[in-house]
């Protein structure tokens, strides 16, 4: 195995526990072959950790152990299945919740790949050309730590030379729709339906305070509403009345779906499909009021009319959401942009607010539920930030 080396700083971040590999961690120039396994050392040939290299969206690369005795093989991979099983026994068994992440990559000690669980249906995803290499080997030991998987999909979360995205891998296959629970509420979910299946399994949290703590005899206004999750846990908590907003065309009958599939009555859902920026000021121009409104934005967005960026435009998006949300009324604010701080979303919340003439407190902070396992030397891997705030009439 080749031995490259680390620098001294990054010989100190990866024993602080987080595996990421980038350039600059290499003081020679870096050049490797796709899923190459290599002995990191320090400036005097000393062992630090094991890594494969790969080129993905972040890094050039990710440790997998600090102990000289791994190997990337299917041992390795099984121990870390069985780790990631004993975390979530919970989850397992919570009949109420039939759908989580259940081994979410660097967290759970593969870097590279995360293994979502559908009611028995496993959907894996891969970050890179480089830990595809290593698929049979990290199917094979996911099938012997949890052989009651029904069936396999993996999707592809990197740039393949076939254009693949999403393919069947065995077992049985998956109806369309699939009925999964969270928190005892269905969503219809689609295994094998490009990138996305329906439900964003990071959010599960957030929708069941909504359900619990802020729903009852509300209006509410969905902004971003893709299938319109947050709406039916909003519904199914008692809202009144929920209003769902998406500019993408497949938004109007999936969101349809997930009420239907719950039994609930389509007459006091509205959605529009319509761009969230328009909708907001039309909002405003007819003084419509909402009594929880939630935002969701993508870290980025173009329309033929604007782009938008989380990490420049919250502020003002903010604030003109804050003039539909009633008095004495709640926001759910999110963001899963990495790149966006939590210290720089709640300057970003108070500014919003200050320029709205509007006092506020924050009830709740959310971040990456337990199932989406996070390194402990590793911020960045915690992408998710979402505050639940009470509008303060001054
Ligand atoms: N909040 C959702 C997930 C949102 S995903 C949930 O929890 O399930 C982001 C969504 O934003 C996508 O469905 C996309 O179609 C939508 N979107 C992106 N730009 C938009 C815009 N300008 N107006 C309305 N929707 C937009």
């Amino acid at each position: 195995m080749k031995k490259i080396t680390i620098t001294q700083i990054s010989e100190k971040k990866i024993k602080a526990g987080n595996p990421l590999l980038q350039m600059e961690d290499f003081p020679n120039e870096l050049s490797f072959d796709e899923g190459e396994l290599v002995e990191l050392v320090d400036s005097r040939q000393k062992f630090v950790a094991k890594a494969y290299l790969a080129k993905q969206n972040k890094g050039v690369g990710w440790v997998f152990s600090l102990d000289n005795a791994d190997s990337f093989n299917e041992a390795f991979f099984k121990k870390q299945f069985e780790k990631a099983k004993r975390k979530r026994t919970d989850l397992q068994s919570d009949p109420e919740t039939t759908t989580y992440r259940l081994f979410n990559a660097e967290g759970d000690g593969i870097p590279g790949v995360t293994i979502d669980h559908y009611d028995g249906f496993a959907v894996v995803s891969w970050y890179s050309e480089g830990i595809f290499r290593y698929q049979t080997a990290i199917i094979a030991a996911f099938q012997a730590v949890f052989p009651e998987t029904k069936g396999i999909y993996e999707k592809f979360r990197y740039q393949r030379k076939d254009g693949l995205i999403s393919r069947y891998v065995r077992g049985d296959a998956v109806p369309t729709p699939l009925i999964v629970k969270e928190n005892g509420i269905n969503y219809a979910t689609y295994l094998d339906d490009g990138l996305m299946t329906g439900i964003f399994l990071d959010q599960r949290e957030v929708r069941g305070a909504l359900t619990e703590r802020y729903a009852a005899g509300k209006r509410v206004l969905n902004t971003f509403s893709y299938t319109g999750a947050f709406s039916v846990a909003a519904a199914m908590g008692g809202a009144i009345e929920t209003t769902s907003v998406d500019v993408a065309n497949r938004s109007l009958e999936r969101t349809k779906e997930q009420f239907a599939v719950n039994n609930l009555d389509g007459e006091q859902q509205k959605i529009y499909v319509m761009d969230v920026f328009d909708f907001i000021r039309y909002a405003i121009r007819k003084e419509l009021q909402y009594d929880v409104t939630i935002i969701d934005p993508p870290s980025f967005a173009r329309t033929k009319k604007r782009t938008f960026s989380v990490t420049k435009d919250y502020t003002q998006l903010l604030e003109e959401l804050i003039q539909i949300t009633a008095a004495d009324g709640t926001l759910i604010v999110s963001s899963n942009a990495a790149n966006y701080k939590e210290k720089n979303f709640k300057q970003d919340i108070a500014q919003a607010f200050k320029n709205s003439r509007c006092d506020y407190r924050i009830m709740e902070t959310f971040h990456l539920p337990n199932d989406f396992a996070v390194p402990p030397g590793s911020k960045t891997s915690d992408y998710l930030k979402v505050f639940i705030i009470k509008k303060l009439a001054r």
